[in-house]
């Protein structure tokens, strides 16, 4: 797929990642602010309108726990990572609250089976909600610890057959230098998956960068601050940098 110089929405199916972070007001004691979930929900419905485009949405859980600051803490990584995959689903239900209250009809699959408050994952099911334009929320990561939900969003897109992935961050895209330390950084409108991984940029980790390498699936990174920014990515509007195969392009 040429992306994005094709026509907007040159894609058909989309993995949308929201860090867990997203959904916190900053400053806020509140782990979740129903506020933030609410205007996520109506971009997304927005997004949606046009009635063609299939989404599945892996939501994090950082605003709640990550497994790898408590287990630098003293714990044990893998019990600590299991508490971070059950903070997913905390979001992922708030999240599917809101969707609904939209007019979006929306399934929460869960890779931990949980069945009073999800569906379990099961791929094939996934694929037919999709297909069926029912939005489907991946919560509890992909079930196993020492993994991430960046690489949840990549492992999902790469299952479902997903064009793109849209990863949703604090930052507007992907700089040549610290755009805080240095006044002069030029943002990439693309960069290479190659790039990204061996200048061990943090916007994303590698095991999904290298799986969305590996399965030839471009990722946009994008500032979800702005209002209106989550249904232009959707759109296929160009935004923020997209991560490819091909080769890297300032500004
Ligand atoms: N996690 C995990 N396996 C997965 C996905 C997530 O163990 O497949 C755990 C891990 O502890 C992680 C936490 O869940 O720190 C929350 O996910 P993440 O840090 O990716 O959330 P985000 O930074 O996107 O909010």
């Amino acid at each position: 797929m040429s992306f994005p110089e094709s026509s907007p929405r040159s894609f058909k199916r989309a993995i949308l990642k929201l860090s867990g972070e997203a959904l916190r007001e900053p400053g806020s004691t509140d782990n979740i602010s129903p506020e933030i979930v609410e205007r996520i929900a109506s971009e997304v419905r927005d997004a949606l309108a046009p009635g063609d485009l299939e989404l599945g949405i892996v939501v994090g859980g950082g605003n709640f726990w990550r497994g790898a600051s408590a287990s630098a803490r003293g714990m044990d990584r893998a019990t600590a990572d299991y508490v971070g995959m059950l903070a997913t689903v905390m979001n992922s239900l708030a999240l599917q609250g809101s969707l609904e209250h939209h007019g979006v009809t929306c399934v929460v699959q869960s890779a931990i089976e949980m069945k009073n408050v999800a569906e379990t994952f099961i791929r094939r099911k996934a694929e037919r909600h999709l297909g069926e334009r029912r939005v489907v929320i991946f919560a509890a990561g992909t079930g196993s610890p020492f993994f991430s939900t960046d690489t949840t969003a990549a492992l999902r897109a790469s299952e479902m057959g997903a064009d793109v992935v849209f990863k949703a961050t604090m930052v507007d895209g992907v700089y040549d230098s610290d755009p805080k330390k240095n006044p002069d950084a030029k943002r990439y409108s693309r960069i290479g998956f190659q790039d990204c991984i061996s200048r061990q940029l943090k916007v994303m980790d590698a095991t999904a960068f290298s799986l969305c390498m590996d399965n030839n699936i471009p990722i946009v990174i994008f500032d979800l601050g702005p209002a209106g920014n989550i249904t232009k990515a959707l759109r296929g509007e160009q935004i923020g940098t997209v991560v490819t195969g091909t080769e890297t392009v300032l500004g």
